[in-house]
């Protein structure tokens, strides 16, 4: 049995699955993730993306911060692709019970997914840093420079910019849903970011697959490791 086949059959076995996901999920939507080759790492910047998205170059730099922004982290046009929608339907097929996702770009969604826990928040929530109204991503997408609110104030992007905590009841929600969960099944992320890549280690099941098109740093604790692209694997659940 090829690893594909084995996902499938422990699905069958499996009553509450949890998908924990990254930035790989989103590559086959067009949008780029920050490890792989075409990855937003090995692009020409002034900055490495994780000094341009902290919190102190938001505050010092905003304009700058915004540009980069503006253009790497919103994908307006972008759509869910195969596993988004596949993830969705096993939601609603009562086989999984949560996607939990590093990823800012609501294509979970969009594709129909109702329990999404966004650990590193969403393009699609931003406010404004004095009043807290908020505003929608196609403000910001049309603003120029840095985007003020009707009152001035500044508008923040409610996404967990580096130096930033995580919200703490989706994170304790998230390990909820992980301790709970008979397969754990982890795709298209290299593992790296913390605490959010810390999750997996509360799982305590013996179904735990990393779908990966390269090798993570903790391919060593999984019972399935299939290297191949998310859609891939995903699809003969659709
Ligand atoms: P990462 O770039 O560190 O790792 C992505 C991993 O996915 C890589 O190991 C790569 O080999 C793999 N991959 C790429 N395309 C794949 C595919 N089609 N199928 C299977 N595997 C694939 O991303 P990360 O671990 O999520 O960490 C980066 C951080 O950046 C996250 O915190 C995330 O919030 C943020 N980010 C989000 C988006 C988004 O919202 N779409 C995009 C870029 C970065």
């Amino acid at each position: 049995m090829n690893g594909i086949e084995t996902l499938h059959q422990w699905m069958q076995e499996s009553e509450r699955v949890v998908f924990f996901g990254g930035a790989g999920v989103s590559t086959e939507s067009g949008i780029p993730d920050f490890r792989s080759t075409d990855g937003l790492y090995n692009q020409q910047y002034d900055y490495p993306p994780e000094q341009i998205l902290s919190h102190t170059f938001f505050m010092r730099w905003p304009e700058e911060f915004f540009r980069f922004y503006r253009d790497k982290m919103l994908a307006p046009s972008a759509k869910p692709n195969k596993a988004h929608r596949a993830l969705a339907k096993l939601e609603e097929q009562g086989k999984l019970t949560a996607v939990i996702t590093q990823n800012i770009d609501g294509l979970h969604q969009m594709a129909g997914s109702k329990k999404v826990l966004e650990l590193h928040g969403s393009v699609h929530r931003n406010y404004c840093m004095r009043c807290h109204k908020f505003h929608s991503m196609e403000e910001i997408l049309h603003s120029e420079g840095v985007p003020r609110c009707s009152c001035g104030g500044i508008i923040k992007p409610d996404v967990v910019l580096y130096e930033e905590g995580l919200d703490q009841q989706v994170l304790q929600e998230s390990v909820d849903q992980i301790r709970r969960a008979d397969m754990l099944i982890i795709g298209g992320t290299s593992l790296t970011v913390y605490p959010a890549a810390g999750l997996l280690d509360y799982y305590t099941g013996n179904r735990l697959v990393l779908i990966n098109k390269t090798a993570t740093a903790r391919d060593g604790l999984a019972n399935l490791v299939i290297n191949e692209s998310i859609g891939k694997a995903l699809e003969g659940f659709l």
